[in-house]
């Protein structure tokens, strides 16, 4: 039976039992109650589950994998993270794993003047807080005034540019002086899609002789004691280890020489993001175990310390796809199979038919197991031929919609034959007799980085798991933008159910999409983020909780600038009472679809 992959990307989280997705936690809910819990609430359109117990996981794992090497190789410096906001920021994620990295002191990493204001007001006092990207005077005059708050605070600066800024915020001020670290430009880039954050010509980061200037003005400035943090990040989500390796040592070259150079308070390495997350079906990417990534960062900094004689730096890392992507799953309807309109009672035929009609319907009423591919590939003949004749003007409307429906007839009934016999044939003949699922989400709005960058998600039906899926699928969004679709590959196949939505529901989930994606999403055709739900597992039961509706269309509109007030004294001009009070109600709707097409 079809496992979508499941043992590759799902790392125990989700199990399949009697044919639905389960949460694999404690009572082990199917995805599909808790779907109909919500939608029972009224809800309908996309919903996006958290499952706070998930975040929770991966921060032991992040610290459970350091604490291992650190014992391995006995080393003396400590092990410290933070949660890049710019992953996702949203509070339904954000504070749940404020609370529940609250053991650890895991603490947070801002990257722009609005996440700051977050990691301030949210972050664990103590719990340090890393300062990345590029800053304006106010952004690090803000992160002087969190340190006069009590946070533990770090500056990393992108150029010397921004020390001058500390030196002169520092002079201008009596607030105390942040932390600061270097963020350095490393020969070493990365490796896997987002590589290009390293490498000697990457967006940020220090030369050699900036590192150098840089420490001498804070010699200058009698503020080498500042001087805390050497950082890189040298891609997201890496596929091998040896870049990192060559970028640890490169770094920690730097943190020695500075260190002999005289910055007695230099304690630590950053290294940024990049742990993998498995986010294919088809096989797995990382070509590396998560233990190892850890062993090899505490061995390689262990191994300079000594040939250079200085104190092994505190680690620190900044992984925001590892803690945050398994964390969120979208669950949404498939609305409509394309192929359903192609129904018997629709034909039209008539006493006479082109011939190449009846030849059509004597393939359908005599294909057996035997001949069911044969004729299948017959009758997409019969169809092209068909819609040519149509084009030169020789068969009629009617003809034409009797040869698709045929045409489509055939296919289903050959479908159905050869599961029985034979579903491997059934598969090596996929790209040919594609369904077409419309389902209730918008690409652009849900996974951004699918339209993006092709990123992969992992897809599957959260029911219909004890059956065989029998047809190639396309995925075609709400929006209508052809760029909606996610289409048909051979070389990675998705192969659904084929189900009358008259009678049954089916719903896919989209998982992984906890990282980027909830922030990232754009309202094009002013579609918003769907509904969201906390799933929290207490004292035995599963509570279903902050469910945070999507945006009523009303507030979209507001959102972009219109008077809304003007809106409805315009809508209402030529409406009667009752007229305008469901117009009314639709403005106060989500704009996804609510009722299944039937
Ligand atoms: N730190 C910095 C400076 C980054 O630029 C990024 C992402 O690109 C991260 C951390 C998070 O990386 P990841 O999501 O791979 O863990």
């Amino acid at each position: 039976m079809e496992n979508y992959g499941i043992d590759i990307w799902g790392d125990d989280n989700f199990i399949i039992e009697g044919g639905v997705v389960k949460v694999n936690h404690e009572s082990k809910p199917s995805l599909i109650k808790m779907v109909k819990e919500i939608r029972e609430k009224d809800y309908k359109g996309p919903l996006l589950f958290r499952f706070p117990h998930l975040i929770e996981k991966q921060i032991n794992k992040l610290y459970t994998l350091y604490t291992n090497a650190i014992n391995e190789y006995d080393y003396k410096g400590k092990f410290n993270a933070v949660f890049p906001l710019k992953v996702n920021q949203l509070p339904n994620f954000i504070l749940p794993l404020v609370s529940l990295g609250e053991e650890y002191n895991y603490g947070l990493e801002a990257g722009s003047k609005a996440e700051l204001f977050l990691a301030m007001t949210y972050n664990k006092m103590g719990a340090p807080i890393t300062v990345n990207g590029f800053k304006d005077k106010e952004m690090i005059h803000l992160s002087f005034i969190a340190k006069k708050m009590g946070h533990n605070i770090t500056i990393i600066i992108e150029g010397l540019n921004e020390l001058e800024t500390i030196l002169e915020v520092e002079k201008e001020t009596s607030l105390p002086c942040p932390n600061v670290g270097i963020r350095v430009r490393l020969f070493n880039s990365g490796s896997g899609a987002w590589a290009k954050s390293g490498g000697i010509d990457a967006k940020f980061g220090l030369s050699s002789t900036e590192v150098l200037e840089a420490f001498e003005m804070l010699e200058e400035n009698n503020l080498t004691d500042t001087l805390t943090m050497i950082h890189f990040h040298i891609g997201s989500s890496m596929n091998s280890i040896r870049p990192l390796k060559n970028a640890l040592k490169e770094s920690g070259h730097i943190y020695a020489e500075l260190k002999n150079l005289g910055a007695n308070k230099l304690s630590a390495i950053n290294i940024g993001g990049g742990l993998a997350v498995e986010y294919s079906q088809f096989h797995r990417t990382a070509q590396y175990h998560l233990q190892e990534f850890a062993n090899d960062v505490v061995f390689t900094l262990k191994n300079i310390a000594k040939q250079k004689g200085v104190e092994e730096p505190n680690i620190f890392t900044e992984s925001g796809r590892f803690i945050s992507a398994s964390s969120t799953v979208l669950i949404t309807p498939v609305l409509e199979l394309f192929s359903a309109e192609y129904d018997s009672e629709h034909l039209r035929l008539k006493e006479h038919n082109p011939p190449l009609i009846d030849e059509l319907r004597e393939l359908y009423n005599d294909m057996n197991s035997k001949t069911a591919l044969e004729y299948m590939h017959d009758s997409i003949d019969h169809l092209e031929s068909l819609l040519k004749l149509f084009d030169l003007g020789y068969i009629d409307l009617e003809d034409r919609s009797n040869a698709e429906i045929l045409a489509n007839l055939i296919i289903k009934k050959a479908i159905w034959l050869l599961e029985v016999d034979d579903y491997e044939e059934l598969k090596r003949i996929d790209d040919k007799i594609q369904e077409k699922y419309l389902v209730n989400f918008s690409i652009f709005q849900s996974l951004p980085d699918f339209w993006g960058i092709k990123q992969e998600f992992p897809i599957m039906p959260i029911t219909h798991l004890d059956k065989n899926p029998t047809r190639s699928a396309s995925l075609w969004d709400i929006t209508c933008d052809s760029d909606g679709e996610i289409a048909f590959n051979p070389e990675k196949p998705l192969y659904l159910h084929d189900v009358n939505l008259k009678e049954e529901e089916y719903y896919l989930g989209f998982f992984h999409v906890g990282a980027y994606q909830d922030i990232l999403g754009m309202r094009h055709n002013l579609f918003s983020h769907p509904t969201e739900i906390n799933v929290v597992f207490e004292d035995g039961e599963v509570k279903l909780e902050k469910i945070l509706e999507s945006q009523k269309i009303i507030d979209i509109l507001e959102d972009i600038d219109y008077d809304t007030n003007e809106i409805k004294k315009i809508l209402k001009t030529n409406l009667d009472r009752n007229t305008y009070q469901t117009l009314k109600q639709y403005l106060h709707d989500n704009s996804y679809l609510k009722t299944t097409w039937s």
